[in-house]
């Protein structure tokens, strides 16, 4: 962020960006749920040039045990960049920079996990930055959000994640690279799009009073977009699984007709409800 851009290039070129958006597009977004065998809950997601998987494991037993909470679940997050996600090589291993995404993403996951269903339990939650393009914190917790409902984890919604910020004087929605680098300002926000609350909120930039409401409310809105295409996520997950996951028939079962077909398609994750997704 505000580093000077390389000469001659232009990050706004009449109401374009740099990769042709404009001011409030997003890039393309892609999700899908339930992609690890061994995680209780996992998401891969592609967003622009960032590629993330989350896991999910729990509730399952604390350890080590002194971190227990005895009237309700404890949510641990780690956020980790690979060491090939980056152009340069990025050292392996936590630096402050991954220990603050993995701050900032517990404490905005806390609030919407019914923790107090599961006390002196620990959920823990894993994103992997495979690739990284800016962006990458608001990628990994709405990678994590639908990791956590694939899981069944029982929430009071899930949470979708998106920047705003400033390039060349302009409010624009979801910085890409050379924007977070040669831009003036990069908003992230996070919010429950089904109450409207705002789980996370960080700031690195300036703003004006009026180009910080633009930016809060065009990142609100594009939460509300990116909440549609998790639903549609964890739909597809549990299309998928009635077909695939579908156990063999006994042997002295007859097979299934066709007005069977679909009658075990589970439209939501165990212990979740569509209105709590
Ligand atoms: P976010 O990824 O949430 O936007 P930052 O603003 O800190 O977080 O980082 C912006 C981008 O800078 C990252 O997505 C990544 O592409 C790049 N980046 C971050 N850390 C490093 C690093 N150690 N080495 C190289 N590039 C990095």
């Amino acid at each position: 962020m505000g580093m000077k851009p390389p000469e001659g290039m232009k990050l706004w070129n009449n109401g374009k960006r740099i990769d042709g958006r404009s001011a409030d597009e997003l890039r393309p977004i892609k999700i899908h749920a339930g992609v690890l065998k061994r995680a209780d809950g996992s998401c891969y997601l592609e967003w622009g040039g960032n590629k993330v998987l989350a896991g999910v494991y729990g509730p399952r037993e604390v350890h080590p045990r002194h971190d227990m909470n005895p009237t309700q679940a404890i949510v641990r997050c780690r956020y980790n960049m690979a060491a090939f996600s980056v152009g340069d090589r990025k050292r392996p291993g936590p630096d402050r920079r991954s220990q603050e995404i993995s701050k900032v993403t517990s404490e905005a996951l806390r609030p919407v996990i019914l923790t107090h269903l599961f006390p002196r339990t620990a959920i823990d939650v894993f994103v992997e930055i495979i690739e990284a393009e800016a962006g990458s914190r608001c990628a990994g917790l709405t990678a994590a959000s639908v990791a956590l409902a694939d899981a069944g984890i029982p929430m009071k919604g899930m949470v979708a994640a998106c920047a705003a910020g400033k390039i060349d004087g302009h409010v624009v929605l979801d910085l890409a690279r050379e924007e977070d680098n040669y831009g003036e300002t990069d908003l992230p926000i996070a919010t429950i799009p089904r109450t409207g609350e705002i789980v996370l909120l960080q700031m690195d930039g300036d703003f004006t009073d009026e180009e910080l409401s633009q930016a809060i409310d065009m990142a609100i809105q594009a939460c509300a977009r990116i909440h549609e295409i998790q639903k549609q996520a964890l739909r597809d997950r549990y299309k998928d699984a009635a077909v695939t996951d579908r156990p063999p028939a006994p042997p002295d079962m007859e097979p299934p007709t066709a007005s069977d077909e679909g009658a075990d398609v589970l439209e939501k994750p165990a212990g979740g409800s569509e209105e709590g997704w």
